[in-house]
């Protein structure tokens, strides 16, 4: 299976944008049938170039990402990343799971320090990792795998000292050895053009990939966005809040918004666009057909 970095070269050359989508793994069996026989084909129509999967902060989920990556990529020849996170491993734990990836033919890993399970406040797991540019450097030396990070156009919501500072700890982990940045979700698009200016001006030249959510339930975006603390433009709370029990009208409103916003990320330079598509088809299909990508 091709290494992601590869595949952005390829698509730069020919001037065209990649098409990625993240999918987190199902609680049910049904949910894992559903993901494969509707979901996920649906998805395919759009010719995507490559998936990613989480990884759960703890639980059983957590050993299916590299399963799921695998028949992704074994059934549907999608290459698809597998997210990794620090949170509750040893670095002997780390090293098992890299070695059980090569295996299932995994080429590529999202490295986070990842959040800790609901309710814990973020802690070192001794004898793990503290930071996700630790674990850059780690895979990095084990030398097989393609390396992607997560960069946060407002600034990581745990660093308090802004988010220059962060985008900071940023530039640390693409010097330890990423290959392309993912986005956190945001909603304006001037976040995203900072942080690529930032980059460029401290001469990084890796793939700066936006993170790309169509909002369709608004109870459910405030949740995230106040977990992650992506925020809400005034404008679109306040279209949200106009249209509240309509549903449709929120999904065509989120499809919308998300169109535009695709739209001028990709006229100003961004080389691909990343869908956290909540393992939903719909509404990332109908942005991709707006845009022509479909
Ligand atoms: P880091 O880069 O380590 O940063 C964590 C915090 O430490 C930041 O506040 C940063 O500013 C600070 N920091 C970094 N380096 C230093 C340093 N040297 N000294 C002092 N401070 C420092 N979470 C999951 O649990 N599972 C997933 O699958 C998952 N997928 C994600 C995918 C994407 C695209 C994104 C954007 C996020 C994802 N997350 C996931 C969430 C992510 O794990 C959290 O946001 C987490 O809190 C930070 O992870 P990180 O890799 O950015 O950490």
């Amino acid at each position: 299976m091709r290494l992601i970095k590869d595949i952005h070269s390829d698509k730069e050359l020919l001037g065209k944008p990649t098409i990625s989508f993240e999918f987190f793994p199902f609680k049910t069996p049904e949910g894992e049938v559903r993901f494969f026989e509707e979901t996920l084909p649906s998805l395919m129509g759009s010719r995507p170039d490559y998936a990613s999967v989480t990884y759960g902060a703890g639980g059983s989920t957590r050993e299916k990402t590299f399963e799921i990556v695998a028949k992704i990529q074994g059934d549907f020849g999608l290459p698809t990343i597998a997210h990794l996170t620090c949170v509750k491993h040893t670095i002997d734990e780390i090293n098992s799971i890299l070695d059980d990836a090569k295996k299932l033919g995994v080429r590529n890993i999202l490295a986070l320090r990842g959040d800790p399970p609901l309710g814990e406040d973020w802690s070192m797991t001794d004898g793990g990792f503290e930071y996700a540019s630790d674990l850059v450097s780690y895979i990095k030396a084990q030398g097989d795998f393609g390396i992607a990070v997560a960069g946060f156009p407002e600034g990581h919501i745990d660093c308090k000292d802004g988010k220059k500072v962060d985008w900071q700890y940023l530039i640390k982990k693409i010097k330890c050895g990423a290959d392309m940045v993912i986005t956190q979700m945001f909603f304006d698009n001037s976040d995203y053009f900072q942080l690529a200016d930032f980059l460029k001006e401290a001469g990084v030249n890796i793939p700066l990939l936006p993170g790309i959510i169509p909002v369709d339930n608004t109870s459910q975006i405030k949740k995230f966005s106040a977990m992650c603390g992506a925020k809400l433009p005034k404008k679109f709370t306040t279209r949200l809040e106009e249209l509240g029990d309509d549903l449709d009208g929120v999904r065509e409103f989120g499809i919308e918004h998300a169109t535009l916003q695709c739209q001028e990320l990709l006229d100003r330079g961004a080389p691909g666009l990343h869908f956290y598509t909540l393992n939903k088809s719909k509404a990332v299909s109908s942005v991709l057909s707006n845009l022509n990508l479909a």
